[in-house]
């Protein structure tokens, strides 16, 4: 982490997990033990928990991020939702592009793009995700892979716009999979990352944008990836779930 230049970001992803009670009672838990962190604290969760999480949170520094949005403002599209719906109740962040939604639900670089300029252009702050497949990695074309999804991914996202984009590098083979990637690894990758933002933008913008790493993190590996420049946060599937877990990367991430 490079805190003079960006803000360090730890954010939850709770997938399908957790009902409204049950997400009042994790976030009641959780905000006490990060009320000092010296970072941003998120927690993205279904978007029935949206009302408990924010109702839960209020007051505190533990801010509610959505886990998708429809690019629509409104219309015809049965079991979506819209940026402004999610910004009338008080959301702030949302995760798009998870390679969850890219796997099973038919999401690709061109609806990421669309939800990212939506979000942005409601005054929400994308957690756009992108990452490798572990096939693309062992043929060696992970850094292919990441700047095609960068470029597509941010199309027509401004200058000005990028400053609320959040980027989380999630290499798919380390989601869920306790197998996470070594620090030199997250790092290659999100100095990489880095790299094409300044070619698609400048060095000054890409210096400020937070990138996040994703993939198995938790209070036992936190420290290390942390420690790298270029990893600003970390985007927490299953330890999110777990209150003590997510604190001790929040207090990793506040050193
Ligand atoms: C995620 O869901 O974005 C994630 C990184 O999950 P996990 O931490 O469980 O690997």
């Amino acid at each position: 982490m490079d805190k003079a230049k960006r803000k360090a970001i730890i954010a939850g992803n709770w997938k399908m997990n957790k009902t409204p009670k049950e997400a009042t009672a994790l976030l009641n838990a959780i905000t006490p033990l990060v009320k000092d962190a010296d970072c941003e604290v998120i927690a993205c969760v279904p978007y029935v928990d949206l009302a408990a999480a924010i109702e839960a949170t209020a007051g505190t520094n533990v801010k509610i991020g959505a886990e998708n949005c429809h690019w629509a403002e409104s219309g015809a599209f049965t079991g979506e939702i819209s940026t402004g719906m999610l910004k009338e109740i008080g959301v702030e962040y949302v995760v798009l592009g998870h390679s969850e939604r890219r796997q099973y639900f038919g999401e690709t670089d061109e609806t990421v793009n669309k939800r990212t300029k939506a979000a942005l252009a409601a005054g929400l702050k994308p957690i756009v995700c992108v990452g490798e497949l572990l096939w693309e990695r062992e043929c060696d074309i992970t850094e292919e892979v990441i700047a095609r999804q960068i470029k597509l991914d941010l199309w027509d996202v401004t200058e000005e716009e990028l400053k609320n984009v959040v980027i989380a590098y999630e290499p798919v083979w380390a989601i869920g999979t306790g197998k996470t990637a070594t620090s030199d690894q997250a790092e290659e990758v999100c100095a990489f990352i880095r790299a094409q933002l300044a070619k698609l933008y400048n060095q000054d913008a890409a210096d400020a944008v937070t990138i996040q790493y994703g993939g198995s993190m938790n209070d036992g590996n936190a420290d290390e990836l942390l420690s790298k420049t270029n990893v600003d946060g970390g985007l927490i599937g299953g330890a999110s779930l777990v209150a003590e877990k997510f604190a001790a990367i929040v207090k990793a991430a506040s050193k």
